[in-house]
């Protein structure tokens, strides 16, 4: 297959036809251009050569890691321990251009940095974080993140995997359930009940009692793996404890970081699809029209163009209050609902304006659009970010 038509995502001009209709670009610092710019290319010549075929067999493009490790994209926006200390803003626009190619690589780069790596820097010991750090950022070490369980995500506290002491060690029991980079990860940062409340524990691959199967037959993030985790009396010692980790705060801290590059994320998915329907609709002739010469593709268009510019409005405000240290985690939530659900509208949309080949892998709108239904409900789905923000209105909380 060769992904032909996926070259029309292309970075190319940086006018409002690629998407970029308020030149949201000349808000950008020169280091954050630069930055954008190295990934956006990555992405047009190894990542969309390759992703359309990856999506179809199901299979993560694990070939693209070194280069991305290589590139200083994992972990990022943390300092020391061989990462690159970027800005919040870069490492949203390193997740934007990651996710123009395909939400799944982008779903293993925040996995990575802002699920793994970002709790060990932050509530780890300086013995987990020289173990763990400099290999993750080099991308010799994977992570994945459990928390999620079969009986459900959206509300953690019922979570069944249970931590119990036993001298210096802990035995852990239970399940977890939609882990990305579950069954390649050498490393799982588990979250487990205790009878001090939530805890969070490192549990290497090889430790018996640990094992994993992949869930098969996904028709979203296709390029991305998603496991099971199993825990049948694992044991864990005492050191592998993120010793600055107590309650479902810590959890949901990561998710806070995660979810700020997702907002991001979204916003790269949304401009291939315009992209390709722009290009789409300025080519094909109906009813003897060019279809970009109807008012009704004009105002889809046009409506695609609004959703976009909005997304990155706040995207970019969202970054840069993270940068000042004044963001907060509701704010995330408004933006991670807008931007996916602009995202998978857009998405939609391009798809339908395709006509027919529209539902081919061999356009990028469809694989977007499949990947946005995951994007939508991991990490908090949609109604729970609306409840999130009701309840910073409100002072009340309804779920
Ligand atoms: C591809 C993929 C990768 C993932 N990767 C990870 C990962 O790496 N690590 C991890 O821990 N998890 C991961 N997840 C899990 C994800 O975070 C959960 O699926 C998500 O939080 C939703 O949980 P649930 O599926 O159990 O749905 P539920 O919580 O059962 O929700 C079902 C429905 O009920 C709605 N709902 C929930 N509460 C309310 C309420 N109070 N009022 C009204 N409606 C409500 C929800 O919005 C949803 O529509 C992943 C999921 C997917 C699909």
């Amino acid at each position: 297959m060769s992904g032909s038509t996926e070259t029309q995502s292309k970075t190319k001009s940086k006018g409002p036809e690629s998407g970029d209709f308020y030149d949201v670009r000349g808000l950008l610092g020169e280091e954050e251009k630069q930055i954008q710019d190295a990934v956006g290319r990555f992405v047009d010549e190894r990542v969309l050569p390759v992703i359309a075929d990856a999506f179809d067999e199901h299979r993560f493009p694990s070939e693209l890691v070194p280069e991305i490790a290589e590139m200083g994209l994992l972990g990022c926006s943390l300092e020391g321990y061989e990462c690159a200390g970027l800005s919040q803003v870069s490492y949203g626009l390193v997740c934007q251009e990651l996710e123009r190619g395909d939400s799944g690589l982008r779903s293993f780069v925040s996995v990575q940095g802002s699920l793994c790596m970002w709790p060990i820097h932050t509530y780890g010991s300086e013995e987990q974080k020289q173990r763990w750090l400099p290999p993750m950022a080099r991308g010799e070490a994977i992570g994945c993140f459990g928390l999620t369980e079969p009986d459900g995500g959206s509300d953690p506290a019922t979570m069944r995997t249970r931590a119990v002491r036993d001298g210096s060690d802990w035995i852990l029991n239970g399940a977890k359930m939609w882990i990305t980079n579950g069954s390649i990860a050498d490393v799982a940062i588990v979250w487990a009940e205790t009878d001090d409340g939530v805890r969070g524990f490192l549990v290497e691959q090889d430790m018996p009692g640990y094992t994993t199967r992949d869930i098969l037959k996904k028709y979203s993030l296709r390029a991305s793996i998603t496991s099971e985790l199993f825990f049948d009396g694992v044991r864990v010692p005492e050191s592998h404890r993120l010793p600055g980790a107590a309650g479902l705060a810590a959890p949901l801290g990561c998710l806070t970081q995660a979810r700020y590059g997702i907002t991001w994320g979204a916003i790269g998915a949304a401009i291939a699809c315009f992209r390709e329907a722009l290009e789409f609709a300025s080519t094909r002739k109906v009813f003897g029209h060019m279809l970009s010469e109807t008012q009704t593709i004009q105002r889809r268009l046009a409506d695609m163009a609004r959703r976009i510019t909005t997304a990155q409005l706040l995207s970019l405000q969202l970054g840069r209050l993270k940068d000042a240290g004044r963001m907060h985690h509701s704010q995330v939530s408004m933006a991670k609902w807008n931007n996916v659900r602009a995202a998978l509208d857009v998405a939609r949309d391009a798809r339908d304006i395709l006509g027919a080949g529209g539902i081919s892998i061999e356009f990028a709108s469809i694989r977007h659009m499949l990947n946005l239904e995951s994007v939508i409900t991991y990490e908090g789905t949609e109604t729970i970010h609306e409840l999130v923000v009701g309840r910073q209105l409100t002072g009340h909380s309804a779920f």
